[in-house]
């Protein structure tokens, strides 16, 4: 069974890019019956910042991808934070001290960067030259007996591997003009990256490494990790880049990335989902081979193809996912935010939670509103649907459904232009009388109400429906009439009327 992990480092908030990771892990491990793991590498204390972990898990749970295990849920593989785990990494590196794949650096800061100076001087672009490789068994023994300060570095070759993976291809690298000999263990004897990454995934079997373009770099140094081990190296696959709308680098000191934004400003998490896992995953693929006469083809949603969670795991191929590095388009954010509010049209669990999501803003924006009960608001998102790009658009999509409208400002003004006073008084008030007898309250009633009282109004009953949407909400546009007094009330829809008329 596939085994997954999400590997976030906490050095802060949870970005785009990590959310995407982590949906991709999610999606994958779900479609093919696996599991996935969150792991915490928190090994360079110096980046570590407090409560980093319980964002990212806030950031997860909002978006509903539900790790198997991982802090707070526990498993065969743990501990799952690798501060937590140190012996297993001390244990490796010692293993490969002892076959003389590694080795022990003594240089001091001073000599590393008179080396790395001279070898840059040199044109080269490795910036250490394995002068501790050189050092007797004798002498290492006897400085790390004295406690002299050292760090574990990997012995490494020039190599050209191929670089299986899985959304890039076989690629070859990298590391033909070579490298610098990576530190393994630190002084203060934390691993670094490189080693608690390999040996994690290892220990803890992981079949499958899916993780940001940024990391495809270190594939090389990853590969040689296993192979000095004599370890088997899981696949990989490597997440393109995303951009900014500018082209640049999407980054976590750059403009909208942080989950937390997109959870405060109302986007609907599977709208987020959608958006991130269309990026990059826009294409249809087709790969055939004639000579065995095998034909295959991958289909891949659009890229403006609406899916919940359950049908971006459904949909999930990791063979049509593309190395081509996409764009964030806010636009279709928006596109697709709207959608995903207007599927969750029907009553049920989801209409609940868009109603108690959706009453924090209404709250805030009208602090004295006695209309904000959860079924009232239900209502509200339910006759709008389709004006909402987000459900911070409520309280400015219709005020009029939780405050009286102003009906004297310009819109609502202008809005009267050719009907007298006389005439408008004449609708609202024969119109009050209709509705005071209408029974049951309801959409359909209300319209034959409205049409008994236009028939006899003396006025076009385009006027007279643009009287009653004055009164009702002072704005041109919303709702039909009917609909509005529908979700007022019949109570509320009355008050209304003679609140305009006076
Ligand atoms: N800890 C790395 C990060 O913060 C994860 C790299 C990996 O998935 O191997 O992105």
């Amino acid at each position: 069974r596939p085994l997954l992990r999400f590997a976030p480092s906490p050095t802060g908030p949870l970005h785009l890019g990590g959310l995407r990771t982590a949906l991709f892990n999610h999606a994958f491990a779900r479609k093919t019956g696996g599991h996935w793991i969150l792991r915490v590498e928190d090994t360079d204390a110096t980046r570590t910042v407090p409560q980093s972990l319980e964002g990212i898990q806030h950031g997860l749970s909002w978006a509903g991808l539900d790790y198997d295990f991982g802090p707070g849920r526990n498993g065969p593989h743990g501990p799952y934070i690798q501060s937590e785990r140190l012996d297993l990494y001390h244990h490796y590196a010692k293993k490969l001290l002892d076959s003389g794949h590694a080795y022990r650096c003594f240089c001091s800061p001073d000599r590393l960067t008179q080396t790395r100076e001279r070898l840059a001087r040199a044109g080269l672009n490795s910036t250490y030259d394995k002068h501790c490789l050189s050092l007797s068994f004798e002498e290492v023994a006897r400085r790390v007996h004295a406690g002299e300060k050292n760090v574990v570095r990997l012995n490494v070759s020039p190599s050209n591997h191929a670089l299986p993976d899985l959304i890039f291809g076989s690629l070859r690298d990298a590391h033909a003009s070579l490298p610098t000999d990576p530190v393994l263990l630190k002084s203060d004897l934390f691993p670094t990256y490189h080693l608690a990454s390999v040996i994690d995934d290892h220990e803890m079997g992981i079949t499958h490494v899916l993780r940001g373009e940024e990391w495809l770099a270190s594939l090389p140094l990853h590969l040689d990790l296993y192979a000095a081990l004599s370890l088997t190296p899981p696949k990989f696959a490597h997440l393109p880049l995303l951009l900014n709308p500018d082209g640049s680098k999407m980054s976590k000191r750059k403009g909208d990335v942080q989950v937390l934004d997109y959870m405060r400003r109302g986007w609907e998490p599977d709208a987020v989902l959608n958006w991130l896992a269309l990026a990059g995953w826009g294409a249809h693929t087709e790969s055939s081979s004639q000579g065995d006469q095998v034909s295959r083809t991958v289909k891949a949603p659009d890229s403006t193809t609406v899916m919940s969670l359950s049908e971006i795991i459904d949909n999930f191929e990791l063979d049509a996912l593309t190395h081509r590095r996409t764009t964030l388009d806010f636009a279709k954010l928006e596109y697709l935010n709207k959608h995903h509010l207007l599927r969750t049209r029907t009553t049920g669990p989801g209409l609940d939670a868009l109603a108690l999501r959706g009453q924090r803003y209404i709250k805030d924006a009208f602090p004295n509103s006695t209309f904000t009960s959860l079924n009232y608001i239900k209502k509200v998102i339910v006759v709008l649907q389709g004006r909402l790009v987000t459900l911070m658009d409520l309280p400015t999509a219709a005020p009029y459904f939780f405050v009286s409208p102003p009906w004297d400002d310009g819109e609502a003004r202008a809005m009267l232009n050719g009907i007298s006073m006389a005439a408008y008084q004449n609708v609202v008030r024969g119109t009050v009388q209709r509705l005071k007898t209408t029974s049951p309250w309801g959409v359909q009633t209300v319209v034959d109400a409205l049409h008994a009282e236009s028939g006899v109004a003396g006025i076009k009953s385009a006027r007279f429906m643009t009287v009653l949407r004055h009164a009702l909400s002072g704005v041109k546009n919303g709702p039909s009439v009917a609909e509005m007094m529908d979700v007022l009330g019949q109570q509320r829809a009355i008050c209304r009327l003679k609140e305009a008329d006076n």
